[in-house]
């Protein structure tokens, strides 16, 4: 048989997930001109776009036009979108793989790193990527309670959700209720007493995970005054050697930045975020079942075996008083049902995107974004991984070792879904959704008023 990827004959792949990596793939896909493709992705929640939708900012609108790049792909003939449709629930990975020619896994990072000291689940600690789905209207996190009438909050990890989550916290109601932030989450803001916020690095400013663009917009906030601790800025020997040798301008400019914090006078805005550095936390402190503080000990680099500058604890202890606790150490990946995962690292196992199961590659079975490379990079990231998966694909598909589909399963994917999950949501649904999200936002110059819960939009669908 010829390779797939003929009007007669088209290449048929199925994605799971509708996040950045999940459309750079179906981008790539399409991008073939010399191949018929059809791409069907699959999304459990009702709405695409992943963490566009749910984990960028709500005063980080700019970033989400990108989705207008996403919405082209899906107006490519032969691409469908089973929303609410969850892989590994609904239908399994190889009831899906019987239907296509490759299965494209790019489900993301969807749970938090565990930092495993004491107090990690007292009440009044969360994991940062919970409070990021709340006030960004996810489905499955309308319901979270976080108790804003706190007056100091701490947030460990110094990357860019650490960032947003501050950022978030010290906006006023005023700068929020212009942007696509979740109802529930615009209300209980307005009713919040936060007045401090610190974020806790581990390392030195020359190691904080944030990009320059993220941390410079902290000491531009209107009613938040931006502060560090002097010697905590200052590079220690082992980084300063480090930051000359690298010759890495952007590098410089993060130290500049920091560095610039410590001369500014306080200007008394309403509130304060605090960039901390050099310190771990050990413990999260709780009296009567909630949050109290956080015991952080004083941290000092050291040169570790694989060259890199790592915290190393110092005899000297600290206890930081806090309300409320959001950790935000990172995002990990969880295993879809039936295909391969590597635990503790929490992606799956792939080369060059071709998952991996007892080191050899599953014919047919693919892996793309956060779920195959582990959560980091930007958006745009995605875009030349999903580009190295798409190239091992059809490398697969030309080498005629991608297994066939079974007969009439353009259709026959239709009658499954429609079995297993009634309530699955098309994209020509999805544009309806859109239009009315849109609609709701106009009278009050939002881009939108998102809808969060999967009853409001089936009513909406008249389902
Ligand atoms: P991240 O960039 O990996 O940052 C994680 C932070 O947690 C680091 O500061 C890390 O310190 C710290 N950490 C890890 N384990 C810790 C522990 N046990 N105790 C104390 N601190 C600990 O992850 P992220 O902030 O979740 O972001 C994920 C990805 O999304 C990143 O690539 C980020 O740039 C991207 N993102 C981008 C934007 C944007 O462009 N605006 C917004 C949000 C997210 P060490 O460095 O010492 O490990």
């Amino acid at each position: 048989m010829t390779p797939p990827g003929t009007p007669e004959h088209p290449l048929r792949v199925a994605i799971v997930g509708s996040g950045p990596a999940a459309f750079y793939v179906a981008e790539h896909l399409f991008r073939a001109t010399d191949r018929t493709v059809q791409v069907d992705m699959f999304e459990r929640l009702p709405m695409p776009f992943g963490l566009v939708r749910y984990g960028v900012a709500p005063d980080h609108e700019k970033i989400k036009s990108v989705t207008r790049v996403y919405e082209r792909v899906a107006g490519r003939e032969g691409f469908r979108f089973f929303g609410n449709v969850t892989i590994g629930t609904h239908v399994q990975v190889a009831e899906l793989a019987a239907h296509y020619h490759a299965v494209c896994l790019a489900t993301g990072a969807q749970t938090d790193r565990s930092m495993g000291i004491p107090g990690e689940d007292v009440a009044g600690s969360h994991a940062a990527t919970e409070f990021v789905a709340w006030y960004n209207g996810h489905p499955e996190f309308v319901d979270r309670t976080f108790d804003l009438s706190a007056e100091r909050v701490a947030v460990v990890g110094v990357g860019n959700v650490a960032v947003d989550v501050a950022r978030i916290l010290c906006r006023s109601v005023e700068e929020l209720a212009t942007t696509d932030i979740a109802d529930h989450a615009l209300e209980a803001l307005r009713e919040s007493r936060v007045r401090e916020v610190v974020m806790l690095g581990r390392r030195g400013p020359l190691q904080a995970a944030f990009t320059n663009a993220e941390v410079k917009e902290l000491g531009e906030l209107a009613i938040a005054d931006v502060r560090v601790v002097a010697e905590e800025v200052a590079l220690d020997p082992l980084s300063r050697a480090e930051l000359d040798a690298a010759d890495d301008r952007a590098l410089r400019k993060k130290v500049e930045i920091l560095q610039g914090f410590a001369e500014r006078s306080a200007a008394d805005k309403a509130r304060s975020l605090t960039l901390r550095f050099l310190v771990s936390p050990t413990e999260i402190l709780g009296e009567e079942g909630r949050v109290r503080g956080v015991r952080l000990v004083r941290n000092a680099l050291a040169r570790s075996d694989d060259g890199s500058l790592r915290p190393r604890p110092t005899e000297e202890f600290e206890t930081l008083p806090a309300d409320l606790v959001f950790r935000s150490v990172g995002y990990r990946g969880v295993p879809v049902p039936g295909v391969p995962f590597h635990d503790s690292w929490g992606v799956i196992p792939n080369d060059g995107g071709r998952v991996l199961e007892d080191g050899a590659p599953r014919p047919g079975l693919y892996a793309a974004g956060w779920i195959k490379r582990g959560p980091s990079g930007v958006i745009g990231t995605n875009k030349p991984d999903a580009g190295d998966t798409v190239a091992s694909l059809l490398a697969d598909a030309d080498a005629g070792i991608l297994p066939e589909p079974g007969p009439d399963a353009h259709a026959a994917v239709v009658a499954l879904v429609a079995e297993r999950q009634p309530r699955w949501v098309s994209y020509d649904e999805w544009k309806r959704i859109d239009e009315a999200e849109r609609a709701r936002g106009e009278p009050a110059g939002r881009s939108r008023v998102k809808f969060t819960r999967e009853a409001e939009v089936l009513e909406l669908l008249g389902r």
